[in-house]
C-alpha cells in the first residue's frame, strides 16, 4: 500500500515538496487490533499548522513519517478479540495511508444505510460538530440574533450558517471567496453574503448587516476577525474557530486592530476546540441527523481521487479551491 509523508517543513507557504508519496508493506494487524483498507479520507486545515515544528495542542508531524488525519475504511482483517468485524466500516484517526493497523477500541462504527461514509468526515462529523459546538455552547446563540460567518462556503462554515438558521437566527451572513460560492450560499439560505476580494471586508460587512451582528463565527481571523468586531453589537459574542488567513505564511496577522472596542461593547472572545464538546455528540447526531434526513439542511463536498493526489487536495484546500468538504477517495 501507499501512504503520504513529511518530506520536509514548508518555509512560508506549503508546496507539494513537501510531501512524499511512499509504498510500504500492508502491515497484519495484531490482537485488538484491525486491517483497514480506507476508502474516503479527510484533509483538513489544521494539518498546516502541524506541518510546523511548533508546540500545539496536536503534537507536529514528523519529516520522514506518514501524515493522519479522520478517514472512513472497511475492516478487511482483524486481530484476536475485536468488535469489529471483517467487512464493516469504521470511523478513525488513520487516514493519508490507503491500508492503517486500527485500535478496535478506537474505531467507531460506520453505518451506511444512515448515510453516505464520506458524511462521517463532514456533516455528520467532525466539521459538523464544530459548527454546532460553536454555536451551541460557545457563542450561546439566541433565536432572532443575527449571525456572520467567515469561511462560509466551507465544511464548517456551510453548516456553522445554516444550523444558525435552523436554531432560530433572523439573519445569517456568510464571507467566501468566489461569485460562485457567494451564489451557493445563497441557495444554502443565507441571508446574505460577499466575496470577500470585492472590497474591505468591513464595508461589505456592513453592508450585509447594516444593524449589526450578535455572534461572530470566525473561521478566518485577521481581517474578518477586525471586521466583525466593528460590527459586533453590546453583548456581542465571537466563537474563534479558526484563523486560516494566518495559516499558510510566516507572517504576522496584521489586523485586528480594533481589539479594544471589545471592553466598551463587552463582548465575549471564546477560541474553543471541538475535541471538548464530545458531551454534545449525542444531541448534535439526533439535531443535524434529523434535518440531514428532512433536506433541511444540506452539504457540498469536493471530492479528488486518489492517494497521490492528497497533497495537491490539501494545498488546494488553503487556496479555498474546495465547495463544502475537501475529501480524498481512495
Ligand atoms: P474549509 O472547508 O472552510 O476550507 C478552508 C477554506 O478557507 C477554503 O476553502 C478557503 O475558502 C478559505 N480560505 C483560505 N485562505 C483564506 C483567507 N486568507 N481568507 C479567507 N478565507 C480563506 O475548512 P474547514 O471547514 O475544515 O475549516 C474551517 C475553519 O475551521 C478552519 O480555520 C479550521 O482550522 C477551523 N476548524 C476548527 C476546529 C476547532 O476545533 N476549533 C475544528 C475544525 C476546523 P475561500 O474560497 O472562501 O477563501
Amino acid at each position: 500500500g501507499r501512504e503520504v509523508h513529511l518530506a520536509s517543513r514548508p518555509a512560508g507557504r506549503a508546496g507539494a515538496d513537501n510531501f512524499a508519496v511512499v509504498e510500504v508493506p500492508v502491515p497484519e494487524p495484531g490482537p485488538g487490533q484491525l486491517l483497514v483498507r480506507n476508502v474516503v479520507m479527510s484533509v483538513d486545515p489544521y494539518m498546516r499548522g502541524r506541518m510546523n515544528d511548533v508546540k500545539s495542542y496536536v503534537p507536529p508531524f514528523r519529516v520522514g513519517a506518514v501524515l493522519d488525519g479522520g478517514a472512513v475504511g472497511e475492516v478487511v482483517a482483524t486481530g484476536a478479540g475485536t468488535r469489529r468485524q471483517r467487512g464493516e466500516l469504521v470511523l478513525h484517526g488513520l487516514g493519508w495511508r490507503e491500508y492503517a493497523v486500527v485500535d478496535d477500541a478506537s474505531a467507531r462504527p460506520v453505518d451506511p444505510e444512515l448515510a453516505p461514509p464520506s458524511a462521517y468526515l463532514g456533516a455528520l462529523g467532525m466539521p459538523g460538530l464544530t459548527a454546532y459546538a460553536g454555536l451551541v455552547d460557545v457563542a450561546g446563540l439566541k433565536p432572532g440574533e443575527t449571525v456572520f460567518v467567515s469561511g462560509a462556503a466551507g465544511a464548517v462554515g456551510s453548516l456553522a450558517g445554516q444550523i444558525a438558521k435552523l436554531r432560530g437566527a433572523a439573519r445569517v451572513v456568510g464571507s467566501a471567496g468566489s461569485a460562485a460560492k457567494v451564489q451557493r450560499l445563497y441557495e444554502l439560505g443565507f441571508d446574505a453574503a460577499f466575496d470577500y476580494h470585492d472590497g474591505p471586508v468591513r464595508e461589505s460587512l456592513a453592508a450585509a448587516a447594516p444593524d449589526g451582528i450578535d455572534v461572530y463565527f470566525d473561521n478566518v481571523g485577521a481581517d474578518h476577525l477586525e471586521a466583525a468586531l466593528s460590527a459586533l453589537r453590546v453583548h456581542g459574542r465571537v466563537a474563534m474557530c479558526g484563523a486560516i488567513a494566518q495559516y499558510d505564511t510566516d507572517e504576522p496577522p496584521a489586523a485586528p486592530r480594533n481589539l479594544a472596542s471589545a471592553i466598551g461593547k463587552r463582548l465575549t472572545l471564546r477560541g474553543f476546540l471541538v475535541s471538548d464538546h464530545d458531551h454534545l455528540r449525542d444531541e448534535f447526531v439526533a439535531e443535524v441527523g434529523g434535518w440531514l434526513r428532512g433536506g433541511e439542511l444540506r452539504y457540498d463536498e469536493t471530492v479528488v481521487d486518489g492517494l497521490e493526489n492528497a497533497p495537491a487536495a490539501f494545498l488546494g484546500l488553503l487556496r479555498g479551491d474546495n465547495l463544502g468538504k475537501m475529501l480524498v477517495r481512495l
